[in-house]
């Protein structure tokens, strides 16, 4: 899969006349060129359903008199740019009203036709085989080099072909489990006709099902892709918390990825509308440094001339990647840590019914707490070996059934360490932990916030007590057992008549409990700090996480670095060229507008430290790709070094 992407949405209305009028196979060529693009995805079929291309399968958009699909492919091809093509699978609005008897609908019959937007098709009706007809045509009829479908994934849908599917079964359509299950059913159908239709044609060409997000947990709908399409916009809804923790659990599922981001300073389907460069370079930093392969998303303007000033903006942060590429490619991702993700447990449990999107809380909590303490991790779900980690975290809500429970014990029987937080540990059908952690749970508390008191001192900060926000549970240390953390509580909850100053009542220092304790197979800490990590971002959780978890690594921690809190580091193998490869980045996203993040300034930072703990002799540390030799010593299985300017991005390769 090639490195440099970009994703060309081409959603254009039939209202707009002159479509591709001004393309041109050499000012196309000079735009990819420009932007250091080596595969652009280019459109078949667009949103608003019309294809860009002749077509016995679909309808060519009434604005366009030539084949532009085939155009750009020539064009892409011709300078050694590759080109998956765009299908829109779950929206085609110029079929809303020929047949509406095909879309998707909602539990009150509804569908939104009163806003401009889009209208979801139902795969369980004859739609299907109209979409299925329009792949194969231009699998046929293009070298095309993957077919990416767009809108799609498992759906609860409650339009009168799955009514009629399960009255048909003797099954109840009030039972939305029903409705799930059917979802699912629809989805492999899907999935399957495509894949069939595809290897018909051309066995084996690449195809990606987009559904916005890897659900975590659900290896079952990753394996009908290829490869991975990561779409985060951190300024279009995803956050620059999203793509980090999607990628760390990614890179666990053995598969080519890539993260998409976009050009835009917000979202798909702006025009005019562009993100400073140095965010995109920051953005497509994170991309390799996290093992993953990058695409941007531009919208082309409907008569098909594309916008210098965008290729320009992709051209900035694609010239990085292509000097980077050698030290990028066939890397594995060195961890210490696995989270089990919370959406990954919740999928888990939900018996493959369940179309779950949320629960990420404490995922996002916990991977903003590994970037920020410059922890090497992966996120992974209840499939995943444990056995190349030092540390598992459960997070927050992670319960475990005989499975995970035994799976777990063998990883702490080999010498691993768990970390638990809030209702993770319990046994899954019990208020008991499964796990011996130096403590017994007595239940949720009474008391909310309450205070923490650590028994030692929290690193800027010292010993004092803490307020805590979030849900917390009463525990019974066991005897002797390590108890690194008390509580103190409110002298009472604050209640209408029952008060004390502007939000909540101070800590009544004459009783104290215990609040975390330490056991055989390692630490729990009894309130739910991970998702307040997220949800609050103070000081506090991270601090007391974080000491846990030195406490628990100890000596066995593999990388330690004077990077501060918004830096990332990650340490990559490429096993292939036997190296290992140090990524160390710095931005620091700001909030303008409401709820956007951007990036402009970038500061560079002096001196970075580095120590590597590898077993693997040194014979050569360096930066990429500037090729310029570092100083390093190798004492005592650990490689150190000094990084003496971080602008932006820096790669430390270490050969062995
Ligand atoms: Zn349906």
């Amino acid at each position: 899969m090639n490195f440099r992407q970009v994703h060309l949405d081409f959603h254009t209305s039939e209202k707009i006349p002159g479509i591709g009028s001004r393309f041109s196979k050499e000012q196309f060529q000079s735009a990819l060129k420009l932007g250091h693009v080596n595969s652009i995805t280019v459109f078949s079929k667009c949103h608003h359903g019309w294809a860009y291309h002749p077509s016995e399968a679909n309808e060519i958009h009434p604005g366009l008199d030539f084949d532009l699909l085939g155009a750009q492919i020539e064009a892409a091809h011709e300078i050694g740019v590759k080109t998956p093509v765009y299908l829109s699978a779950g929206l085609d609005e110029k079929m809303t009203r020929r047949h509406p008897e095909w879309l998707r609908r909602g539990k009150d019959d509804g569908i939104n036709w009163n806003s401009p937007g889009y209208h979801e098709f139902c795969m369980n009706s004859p739609y299907l085989d109209y979409l299925i007809k329009q792949v194969e045509e231009v699998v046929r009829t293009y070298d095309c080099d993957g077919i990416f479908l767009d809108i799609v994934g498992v759906r609860m849908c409650w339009c009168q072909n799955c009514i009629k599917t399960l009255l048909d079964e003797g099954r109840d359509p009030y039972d939305d489990n029903n409705i799930r299950e059917l979802g699912e059913r629809i989805y492999r159908n899907y999935t399957t006709k495509i894949r069939e239709a595809v290897d018909r044609i051309k066995p084996g060409l690449p195809v990606f099902h987009n559904s916005g997000h890897i659900r975590r947990g659900r290896r079952d709908l990753a394996d009908v892709d290829t490869h991975l399409e990561l779409e985060s916009l951190p300024t279009g809804g995803w956050g620059y918390d999203h793509f980090p923790l999607s990628a760390a659990y990614s890179r666990t599922l053995g598969k080519d990825f890539l993260g998409m981001t976009g050009k835009f300073h917000t979202t798909w389907g702006e025009f005019g509308g562009y993100k400073h460069p140095n965010a995109l370079r920051y953005e497509e930093a994170l991309c390799v440094a996290s093992g993953a392969k990058c695409s941007i998303g531009d919208q082309m303007h409907p008569d098909g001339y594309m916008d210098e000033v965008t290729y320009g903006l992709i051209g900035a942060a694609y010239a990085e990647v292509e000097e980077r590429e050698p030290w990028l490619d066939g890397v594995t991702s060195v961890a210490d840590i696995a989270i089990l993700s919370e959406e990954a447990i919740s999928n888990y449990y939900s018996t493959g019914k369940i179309v779950h999107h949320g629960g990420a809380d404490s995922d996002a909590g916990a991977v903003r707490m590994m970037l920020e303490g410059k922890y090497l991790f992966d996120v992974i779900d209840t499939e995943e070996p444990l056995d190349k980690y030092k540390l598992l975290i459960l997070p927050d809500h992670a319960k475990l059934d005989a499975y995970l429970t035994d799976k777990i014990r063998a990883f702490t029987a080999a010498g691993g360490k768990v970390l638990a937080t809030g209702q993770s540990g319990l046994a899954i059908d019990s208020d008991k932990f499964a796990l011996d952690f130096g403590c017994m749970y007595k239940g949720a508390s009474a008391y909310q916030p309450v205070y923490f008191r650590p028994q030692f001192d929290l690193p800027c900060l010292g010993n004092t007590a803490y307020v805590i926000y979030s849900g917390a549970y009463d525990i019974e240390a066991a005897d002797g057992a390590d108890v690194p953390i008390t509580r103190e509580n409110p002298y009472f909850n604050r209640t209408t008549f029952h008060f004390s100053s502007h939000q909540h009542t101070p800590n009544d220092k004459s009783a104290a409990y215990p609040a975390a304790a330490v056991g055989a197979d390692g630490a729990y800490i009894s309130a739910e700090l991970f998702t307040e990590y997220a949800k609050k971002g103070s000081l506090i959780p991270k601090l007391l996480v974080t000491h846990m978890i030195d406490v628990l690594l100890g000596e066995a921690k593999t990388l330690t670095t004077n990077l501060p809190a918004q830096g990332v580091v990650t340490l990559m193998d490429q096993t292939g060229e036997s190296r290992l490869v140090n990524h160390l980045l710095y931005a620091s996203p700001v909030r303008r507008g409401s709820g956007i993040e951007i990036i402009e300034d970038i500061i560079p930072l002096y001196d970075i430290d580095v120590t590597v703990k590898t077993d693997k002799q040194p014979k050569r540390v360096y930066l990429a790709p500037e090729n310029r030799d570092i100083a390093y010593t190798y004492e005592n299985g650990a490689v150190s070094y000094k990084v003496d300017k971080l602008d932006l991005h820096a790669m430390v390769v270490i050969d062995y």
